[in-house]
């Protein structure tokens, strides 16, 4: 048997499209804000995806690139004028941000309507107890292929390895919303294998290439590759070895044109969500 591939970059496609006819209907122009701090490259590129894709559904967006040397005081002071901003209704801080500058302190000080990146500790609060919240942009994106597959995860036994703020917790209690039992694994878990090859639904959110086998995965299961890793030889690769899982699953997402293209998507989604929310 070989998997059905879950393909991202296709559902990514539809999803914007179906963004863009909406938001050429609002009657206004939703817009992010996007805080960079430094010159970290790989943080030079996502952001300017960002704007990009931005520009590709009719949202406005606004890059602020500050210098490496930026105090903590001074980008707080931004944030706080973003947050003032009628024509701005997302903002987003590119994470990492410098050691100097107190990330957690950054996240709070965005306000809870213009979170779309979903970090928020209250955000998150509202995401544990069920109540309204934006969904972290790459968890919601791995919902969303779920759904758009058909799959419910309702009553399946879903196992994520992982346990981190911007996946592997928000997706787990997103897959419990959904009435999946759910199992968190990290580095601590004993006999990793044993606990995935339990999974209807596996979701891989470590960061080590090809660490989950085909001899780990459960015949027909839903696997979620998070995972993006280079190799030496500059090959991208996800947490999942997908030429072995791809024999045991039911389905399963590819790295490249998996769960990353659906990240951004997603972000989008959260913004025109931001606007509408702001309209109300
Ligand atoms: P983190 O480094 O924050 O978390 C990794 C998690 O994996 C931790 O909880 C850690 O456990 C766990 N872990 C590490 N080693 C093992 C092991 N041997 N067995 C079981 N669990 C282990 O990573 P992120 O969640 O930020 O990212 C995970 C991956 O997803 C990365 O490759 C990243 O690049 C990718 N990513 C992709 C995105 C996309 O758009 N597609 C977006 C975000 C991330 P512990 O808590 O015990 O340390």
């Amino acid at each position: 048997m070989s998997a059905n591939v879950i393909d991202g970059k296709q559902i990514s496609k539809e999803v914007r499209e179906q963004l863009k006819r909406e938001i050429e209907e609002l009657g206004f122009q939703p817009g992010l804000a996007v805080v960079l701090v430094g010159e970290d490259p790989a943080s030079q590129v996502y952001v300017r995806n960002k704007h990009r894709s931005c520009g590709e559904v009719g949202i406005y967006s606004e890059v602020h690139r500050l210098p490496d040397e930026t105090t903590q005081e001074e980008l707080l002071s931004l944030i706080d004028m973003l947050n003032k901003d009628k024509k701005i209704h997302g903002i987003l801080v590119q994470l990492p941000v410098p050691d100097h500058i107190d990330e957690k302190a950054v996240i709070d000080a965005v306000a809870l309507e213009k979170d779309v990146d979903g970090f928020h500790p209250a955000n998150v609060g509202n995401l544990v107890i069920g109540d309204d919240c934006y969904y972290p942009c790459t968890p919601h994106g791995c919902m969303l292929m779920l759904e758009k597959c058909g799959i419910d995860p309702k009553g399946k036994k879903a196992v994520i390895v992982g346990r981190s703020n911007i996946v592997g917790k928000p997706i787990s209690m997103m897959l419990l919303a959904k009435h999946a039992t759910v199992t968190i694994c990290h580095s601590r878990t004993e006999n990793l294998a044993a606990e995935c090859r339990q999974a209807d639904i596996l979701v891989a959110a470590v960061g080590r290439s090809e660490m989950i086998t085909g001899d780990m995965i459960k015949e027909g299961a839903v696997v979620l590759d998070v995972g993006i890793n280079r190799l030496n030889n500059g090959k991208l690769v996800g947490d999942v070895h997908y030429e072995s899982a791809k024999e045991r699953a039911g389905w399963i997402t590819p790295v490249p044109g998996g769960v990353g293209p659906m990240t951004i998507t997603m972000l989008l989604l959260n913004t025109l969500e931001a606007a509408k929310r702001s309209a109300k």
